[in-house]
């Protein structure tokens, strides 16, 4: 007999805590095994695609200087156009971030007198200053490339006259952000995303329509590039670098919107022919191998703290039962007790920076104070267990990633033992009013 609960005793988990965690967890038996099959679905999709792409052991190994005949680096990108079924792809580890991939496919493909439309409402954070709706030096909008947004109708769906309209003879690249990112509305399915893909293409087939896909990778056993976006754009320290990429972005799609990407990246002239791989090369290729099964580990993740949080009175989103368009899983405390001590409660479950207290900080670009919980083998990586909060009303936390289900179950019910522990959850699992 394994005794668990004695492993658990050992991070300071009562009895109780672990036994309502265990009444959860055995409810959602079927709904992880729906999970399992997903991403035994996407692991095959993976190892077919490196077998295709006649992986060898000489693709391991790096370069340096200038990057020429960079095989392991051309041949990466052949797999990740297998795994998206796209015509190319550009998977660096030069692109710094996510923020970085989603303004290089744009600044790319764009030019000046261009017009760029958000169908989806307002894009992520950090999109603002890309596209010059938060004024910032070379931004689209300092290269005379315009930019509008429709929002989404109150229940979550398309605003598809509110498109008709904005769609006109500048429209030149349609950006659709997949997850919800820290917002409230729903993310989008890959179907929905088809669905407005088509209507668009419908008006104005010239549109190159491009998917903001962080946090969706491998969460459905299709990708939007399969239903008609021309590029799907990601960061490899979320969900298809498997937590083991330590740095890259990538941009997967059409020939030609590739092409003007690697152009940009590097030169005119140059565009895919140069940047070294360095040493990086096995994370990448390793990463995208474990990324379908770590993926459906943070995926179940978020699902059992949508339980739990949902039993004891929070609301959340997504809810206890609704289907997962991505990783991300938002639980409303109502009170900077709660999300303080979830994240602290994270924290703690984090083999890496376990005894560091998260606090509230001023961070720069939010109005209003934030803590995050992060002990991240890879600095940032919100694939690996993390949490984050601005302490403001409605005092939401967002939480996320966990390369094993065991990790993330773990932090779960350490957010809850601090939880209980100060009094915002009952000693009797009702949510303190
Ligand atoms: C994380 C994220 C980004 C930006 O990625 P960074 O790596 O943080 O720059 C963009 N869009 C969405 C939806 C994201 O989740």
């Amino acid at each position: 007999m394994i005794n668990l609960r004695e492993q658990y005793g050992q991070f300071g988990i009562s009895e109780t805590v672990y036994q309502f965690g265990k009444e959860i967890l055995d409810s959602l038996q079927e709904r992880f095994t729906q999970i399992d099959l997903v991403a035994e679905y996407n692991q095959l999709k993976v190892i077919r695609a490196m077998q295709t792409a006649n992986v060898s052991e000489a693709c391991l190994l790096g370069t340096t200087g200038y990057g020429y005949n960079d095989l392991g680096r051309d041949t990466l990108e052949k797999v990740y156009a297998a795994v998206f079924q796209t015509e190319d792809a550009l998977v660096r580890p030069q692109i710094t971030c996510g923020t970085h991939a989603l303004a290089l496919a744009l600044m790319s493909n764009l030019r000046p007198g261009d017009e760029l439309l958000s169908p989806v409402g307002k894009p992520y954070d950090t999109l603002e200053e890309v596209i010059g709706i938060r004024p910032s030096k070379g931004s689209l909008r300092e290269y005379g490339i315009s930019y509008r947004q429709v929002e989404l109708l109150p229940d979550g769906g398309f605003d598809y006259e509110g498109i008709r309209t904005a769609l006109n003879e500048k429209t030149k690249l349609v950006t659709i952000q997949r997850s919800k990112g820290y917002q409230t509305r729903p993310t989008l399915s890959v179907a929905q995303i088809g669905e407005l893909i088509s209507f668009i293409k419908g008006i104005r087939p010239e549109v190159i329509c491009m998917v903001d896909n962080c946090y969706g990778e491998f969460v459905e056993t299709i990708e939007p590039s399969q239903m008609g976006a021309d590029m799907v754009v990601g960061s490899l320290i979320k969900n298809p670098g498997g937590g083991l990429a330590p740095i890259g972005g990538y941009i997967a799609g059409r020939k030609d919107c590739v092409e003007n990407a690697a152009y940009r990246l590097t030169s005119p002239g140059l565009g895919k022919e140069v940047g070294a791989s360095l040493g990086v090369l096995p994370s990448l290729y390793q990463g995208l191998f474990l990324a379908p099964t770590v993926t459906a580990s943070a995926l179940k993740g978020a699902i059992f703290a949508a339980n739990v949080y949902e039993k004891i009175g929070f609301s959340v989103v997504p809810d206890a039962s609704q289907s997962r368009h991505d990783i991300i899983q938002a639980v409303t405390f109502g009170s900077p007790e709660g999300v303080i001590a979830f994240c602290e409660g994270i924290q703690a479950a984090a083999s890496v920076d376990s005894f560091v207290t998260p606090e509230p900080w001023d961070m720069p670009g939010y109005d209003s104070q934030v803590i995050m919980a992060a002990g991240a083998f890879v600095s940032g990586s919100s694939i690996e267990l993390s949490a984050d909060g601005p302490i403001a009303p409605p005092y939401a936390v967002y939480f996320q990633g966990g390369l094993t289900f065991p990790h993330a179950k773990l932090g779960i019910l350490m957010t809850l033992q601090r939880l209980r522990d100060k009094g915002v959850v009952t000693s009797d699992f009702k949510r303190q009013v």
